[in-house]
């Protein structure tokens, strides 16, 4: 469902999305960089197409996975509309990588020198309607306790090979972090480590403090490694590993969700790694 607010072309505040709205769960969903559309007033950011559709513009996968988790879990997911490289919403104003002018070894050349009107016009249309729309979220429902945000990474980053697969990554509340650890292997045999490939001192825990910390949810930002994610049948394995193992940490730290998760109602399971082929790809974070 697409929410009011100006389409990704047009000019003016440009809302997140939010889908199922409705979701009963008391899980809330979030994926920051599920978009690599630049809205039209921005240009191309002097960036290639291949740049644009590639890992410095947005999360490959993370946006398909975090809607089917939604729909395992029936849990609303508030998802970005534009790309992270326009303005990131995982990151304060004022934060270095909120406009970056390089992500990893891209330059942005539209991002260069950028004037306060112009950084303040990206703000205001589009990092504080997503906070807004997401504050409001969260605010409007009684029944969540608990917020996933969900990211992908690159398996190479600065020319350096990731060997782990997944990263569960928290700020000073750890609590369904370590839930989801303690629990990683009955789900699965993938390298699982915490505060992996980033952690606090990156910055990129912004929406677990702005959005989890301050409103009293217990949270977790999962990242999971791209090549997992290159084929829509890897997307849909992986999505199934993560609602099970969300379930599984909820339930151990007193938050049970409804439904029978657990019980074999997904199908499958990530245990030796979904076999992804896609290009190397990066995000930094
Ligand atoms: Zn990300």
């Amino acid at each position: 469902m697409l929410e009011d607010g100006a389409k990704p072309g047009e000019a003016g505040p440009i809302a997140p999305e939010v889908f199922n709205a409705g979701g009963a769960s008391p899980v809330l969903l979030v994926c920051e960089h599920a978009s690599n559309v630049i809205p039209e007033r921005y240009g191309d950011l002097g960036l290639s197409s291949d740049e644009l559709t590639s890992h410095v513009a947005w999360d490959p996968g993370a946006d398909v996975v975090a809607r089917s988790v939604a729909t395992h879990l029936d849990a609303a997911l508030v998802a970005a509309r534009v790309s992270r490289l326009v303005y990131d919403c995982n990151r304060p104003p004022g934060a270095s990588g909120a406009m970056p002018e390089k992500s990893e070894v891209f330059e942005i050349p539209g991002n260069k020198n950028l004037t306060e009107a112009q950084k303040s016009e990206r703000i205001e249309n589009i990092y504080l309607p997503f906070k807004d729309k997401l504050s409001s979220v969260i605010s409007g429902s009684e029944q969540l306790k608990v917020m996933v945000t969900v990211h992908s990474f690159t398996p190479v980053y600065f020319g350096g090979q990731r060997d782990l697969h997944i990263g569960i990554l928290h700020d000073s509340d750890s609590r369904l972090a370590d839930a989801m650890l303690q629990t990683a292997a009955d789900f699965t045999s993938l390298d699982v480590r915490r505060n992996e490939p980033y952690g606090p001192q990156d910055g990129v825990t912004h929406t677990l403090i702005e959005h989890g910390l301050h409103h009293d949810l217990l949270n977790v930002m999962i990242e999971v490694r791209n090549d997992l994610l290159a084929l829509e049948q890897d997307q849909q394995i992986i999505a199934d590993l993560l609602a099970k193992w969300i379930a599984a940490a909820c339930e151990k730290v007193g938050v049970p969700l409804s439904g029978d998760l657990l019980g074999g109602s997904l199908s499958g399971g990530a245990s030796g790694g979904a076999s992804g082929t896609g290009k190397a790809t990066s995000c930094p974070q």
